[in-house]
């Protein structure tokens, strides 16, 4: 049979190996550490640096193509496995993804306004920055994810400290909105330009990280998910984008949509289509990478999904951990547990997700609130 491979190890590379495995292909899992999530139930394992010449060398032996799980993977090493072998998503896309700075150019350019921004890569742009931009947010360009790397900052003087704690790395600083709501679009394309689309998620963000999606039937007014979606695909085919792709958005009290980042991969807020959907984005995934003809997908049930946080695994404030009551989750109907076999809970860590389904919106809400409440999670879900 065929390997496909992938670069990370964690819960999306891991979800990716099980849709491959399912259509009958061997994967090769590039990771750093030996206990990937991915790693452990891949038919090979290689555990290099993401940069590591001879890692990917081997990589690109064993793959007949390659994708990528997370946005951070050096662009260089999507180039050199792209001599060898089919890489989606390109070392181009990725390198417009991983950096803010580059990924708001690219909205900008495809005619999808963003939040008011700065861009401030030197003390000149410091002390340039317009005070409209306050109450802001400062993010760094680089690295950051689950709300890590920012600051929220209200005045000139907390501006200058955040950024220099940032070591004067390039940042943007963003204007800090108040929000209706959020959503995100994810969309595969193909090598041919092929797209399909998901039903748009409506996310509850807590902390910065991921807490909730909803996806059923008016979960969004019409005209603004078809305004999401016609971005998204704006934005994937200005990229001549290859995989899959999510957009978040935020839609302010007037109904003014903006959007936020992008992620050129599948996303957490997709994981309700595991479930919910005649195939997932990890189905689809496999497809961009293969070279398969997409079709799209047809969400079968409305849907929540909860995230499960390490948080879930304190039952106090000691370092001791307990596995949550999962047996009484289970119990509930339309009830889906995903684990991704971390073995160590952390606090703010995305250690699974549970995705319930339904006849009908209600039905699934009050299921996922009755979760929530075995688990210990904050009721209601919503708002
Ligand atoms: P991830 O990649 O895990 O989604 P991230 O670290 O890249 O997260 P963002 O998506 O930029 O972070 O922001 C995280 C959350 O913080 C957003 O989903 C939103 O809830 C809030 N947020 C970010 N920027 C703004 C803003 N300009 N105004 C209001 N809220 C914001
Ligand atoms: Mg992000
Ligand atoms: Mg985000």
């Amino acid at each position: 049979g065929a390997t496909l491979g992938v670069i990370g190890g964690g819960q999306l590379g891991r979800m990716f190996v099980h849709a491959a495995q399912r259509m009958g292909y061997f994967t090769a899992v590039l990771d750093p550490d030996a206990e990937s999530p991915a790693g452990r139930v891949s038919h090979h394992h290689i555990h290099t640096d993401y940069t590591d010449v001879d890692g990917l060398a081997r990589l690109a032996g064993l793959a007949e193509a390659i994708t990528t799980e997370f946005e951070n993977v050096p662009a260089p090493s999507l180039e050199n496995l792209a001599v060898a072998r089919p890489v989606a998503p390109a070392a181009a896309s990725v390198a417009i993804a991983q950096d803010r700075i580059r990924e708001k150019a690219h909205f900008v350019r495809c005619g999808v306004a963003c939040a008011p921004y700065a861009v401030i890569e030197t003390a000149e742009q410091l002390a340039a920055v317009a005070d409209d931009l306050l109450p802001g947010i400062l993010k760094t360009a680089r690295l950051g994810y689950d709300g890590k790397g920012q600051q929220r900052v209200a005045t000139p003087a907390e501006l200058a400290a955040a950024w220099e704690a940032t070591g004067g790395v390039p940042c943007v600083l963003e204007k800090r909105l108040a929000l209706d709501y959020e959503c995100s679009v994810i969309v595969a394309r193909g090598q041919d330009g092929q797209m399909v689309h998901f039903p748009p998620q409506r996310n509850l963000h807590r902390d910065g990280i991921l807490a909730v999606t909803e996806v059923y039937p008016g979960n969004i007014p019409v005209g603004q998910a078809a305004r999401a979606i016609e971005s998204t695909r704006a934005i994937a085919d200005g990229l001549g984008y290859v995989g899959v792709l999510c957009v978040e958005y935020f839609v302010l009290a007037d109904g003014t949509m903006v959007v936020n980042e992008m992620a050129p991969r599948p996303h957490n807020s997709g994981h309700w289509s595991m479930d919910a959907c005649d195939l997932s984005q990890f189905d689809l995934q496999v497809r961009t990478v293969a070279g398969l003809p997409l079709s799209t997908p047809r969400q079968h049930s409305p849907a929540v999904m909860l995230n499960l946080l390490g948080d879930l695994w304190f039952v106090d404030a000691s370092d001791t951990t307990v596995e949550p009551p999962w047996a009484d989750v289970l119990a509930l109907p339309g009830v889906h547990l995903h684990l991704y076999g971390k073995t160590d809970a952390r606090r703010g860590r995305k250690m699974g997700h549970l995705n319930i389904t339904g006849p009908d919106i209600d039905t699934v809400r009050s299921t996922a609130d009755f979760a929530a409440a075995v688990l210990g999670l904050p009721i209601p879900l919503s708002e």
